[in-house]
């Protein structure tokens, strides 16, 4: 696995960057920058496409023109609208923008047709009645040249009757195609007279029945890039074979000069999840997960709902970078540039997600006093919030050990710590249930160590959060962890398939109690709960039940005990 923790050097541009750079320097589409955003409406956008996203929006911004959001919705069996706002809602999110209102594929269907009726004309393309499995026996090979349909050389007229008849629906599936007429012993497949137009009777999410006659995306894409003034057109490498293609049909329909040119680039791959559509429907549909935006998934309706900002996926874009070498980047780097922005921006909370009881036995019953403590420890402008204190609080169950193992410096009998922002408390008692299970802490404090500081300046090395028993607010806190108990979910062991890796713990739910001033927290609000992580409002909360998600642990628990193995 490549590891690219670096970011790229400030100031320096990447290739996609000095191309146009150099365009623009040659006054090619007279200085112009235009480019579009593809994606097929068949599933939510993921981290992948935020790279996508980035990179195509970014130039546009960069270069002060303009990016167009175009559906590529050629394939009428997959697409489905709830894909088409969900993958707009996403766009915007990130912070970017297309002029207008999003663009289709289909909305060119008709210009696509007569670009068609033109390559018939020109003998550039012909009706063939091959079969799909017929044309694939006589297509050749990597290694053995294909040889010519039977119907390769039927006249401009009689090809252009079977094409107005194809699509007028006289012909079944899959009956007949249009193909390009190019080079059946290319030594690239994609030129050995690809398919232009196929026959599908299908229900289209926009153009509804109006055709049975759907273009390929190799066919739809240059030329709606073309339609639309594109300059440059940005894919991934999948498609350099099929740049030859692109450029061939641009050529023989006359584009010249002001033809778009593809460009290819590396595809973002990320360790320990899947980023095939593919496979994350499948996760959806078997239950896998709650949906398409469950936090575990790699969507970014998914990092959303998890609490990540736009700006930590734009600025883990730009660290990644654009290159041309295909690489898997340490799913740590994403978590990374959430932490570092929520460590800018998230106000600090203390919660007790896995409680016990600490009574303060020499605090007066029935009492309370409030202590104070930063907003936000780098920001002091922001103020100071309230945390009403008692004789009970609440302490996590973690923070206490019966038998301490060496240089323990929490809670343990006989031992002071810090209550964070509080005072000193000295464990005198441990109490337990029947089962032995320890159910209570009772302690004695210092009433001349409030706001937690030691009178005589005596050394106690813990500092725990807390929460008042008798303020705190009641939350679930759902405890996400990766989706994938391995680096390469897509390599199944044998027999099996991407799901056996699936980590059967990457979702606990906690019974947490939280510092009363998040009585109030709303949907998007997002907190570093003090010594856990940091977490953020879901969209199941309601002000009577608060429900949390983990964003991200405040450290990567991953790599630590990768380096322990
Ligand atoms: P799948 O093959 O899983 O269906 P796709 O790549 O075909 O995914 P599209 O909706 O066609 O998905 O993608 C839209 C755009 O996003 C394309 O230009 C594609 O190249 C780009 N893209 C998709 N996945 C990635 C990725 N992992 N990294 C970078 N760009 C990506
Ligand atoms: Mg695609």
């Amino acid at each position: 696995m490549s590891d690219s923790h670096e970011a790229p050097e400030a100031g320096r541009t990447h290739f996609i960057q000095d191309i146009i750079e150099a365009d623009r320097a040659a006054g090619l589409h007279g200085g112009r920058v235009q480019t579009r955003f593809p994606p097929e409406p068949n599933g939510y956008l993921h981290i992948g496409h935020a790279k996508s996203i980035c990179l195509n929006f970014g130039l546009a911004e960069q270069y002060g023109g303009v990016c167009n959001l175009r559906f590529d919705d050629t394939n009428p069996v997959k697409e489905d609208t709830e894909y088409v706002e969900s993958i707009q809602r996403d766009i915007r999110w990130l912070g970017f923008s297309w002029p207008g209102e999003a663009l289709f594929a289909s909305d060119y269907f008709d210009k696509l047709y007569e670009m068609a009726i033109q390559l018939i004309r020109e003998g550039k393309a012909y009706v063939c009645d091959l079969s799909e499995a017929d044309f694939r026996a006589i297509k050749g090979n990597f290694h053995t040249p294909g040889t010519n349909s039977p119907y390769r050389d039927r006249s401009p007229e009689e090809s252009l009757d079977l094409f107005h008849r194809m699509k007028a629906g006289e012909f079944e599936d899959g009956s007949k195609v249009l193909r390009a007429k190019i080079d059946m012993a290319s030594p690239n497949m994609n030129l050995r007279d690809p398919t232009l137009y196929r026959i599908r009777r299908a229900h289209h999410h926009r153009t509804g029945d109006d055709w049975c006659i759907y273009p390929m995306y190799d066919f739809a894409h240059g030329q709606s890039d073309w339609i639309e003034g594109v300059t440059h057109s940005i894919c991934t490498l999948e498609f350099e074979s099929h740049r030859p293609l692109y450029e061939w049909c641009l050529d023989a329909l006359g584009a010249g000069a002001e033809a778009p040119k593809q460009y290819e680039f590396a595809r973002l791959g990320l360790n320990y999840t899947v980023m095939s559509k593919r496979k994350l429907l499948r996760l959806v549909q078997d239950g896998h997960v709650s949906g398409w935006d469950d936090p575990r998934m790699p969507t970014l309706s998914g990092l959303r709902r998890a609490g990540y900002t736009p700006e930590s996926i734009r600025n883990f874009a730009e660290r990644v970078g654009v290159a041309r070498a295909n690489s898997t980047i340490d799913v740590a780097l994403l978590e990374h540039a959430i932490r570092d922005d929520l460590n800018e921006r998230a106000p600090r909370a203390m919660a007790v997600i896995n409680p016990l009881k600490l009574v303060i036995t020499n605090y007066p019953e029935g009492e309370g006093e409030t202590f104070h403590a930063p907003i936000h420890p780098l920001k002091p402008e922001l103020g100071k919030r309230p945390l009403p204190f008692t004789r009970e609080v609440w302490v996590e169950r973690d923070d206490f050990a019966e038998i301490p193992p060496r240089k323990w410096h929490r809670l343990a009998p006989g031992k002071e710590v810090r209550l964070r922002n509080a005072c000193l408390v000295t464990v005198q008692e441990v109490v337990k249930d029947e089962a032995g299970e320890v159910v209570e802490l009772r302690c004695t404090w210092d009433p001349e160590s409030r706001g937690g500081l030691a009178p005589d300046g005596r050394k106690v090395r813990g500092t725990l959060h807390w929460v008042s028993v008798a303020h705190a607010v009641p939350a679930e806190i759902r405890l996400y962890d990766r989706l994938f108990n391995v680096e390469s979910p897509d390599v199944a062991p044998e027999g099996e398939d991407f799901t056996a890796n699936l980590n059967p713990n990457s979702l606990e739910v906690r019974s947490a109690w939280l510092e009363p001033g998040l009585a109030s927290a709303v949907e998007g609000d997002r907190f570093q709960f003090e010594r856990l992580g940091y977490f953020a409002v879901d969209q199941d909360s309601t002000p009577e039940a608060l429900v949390f998600n983990r964003t991200v642990t405040l450290k990567d628990a991953w790599s630590r005990m990768q380096k322990k193995r």
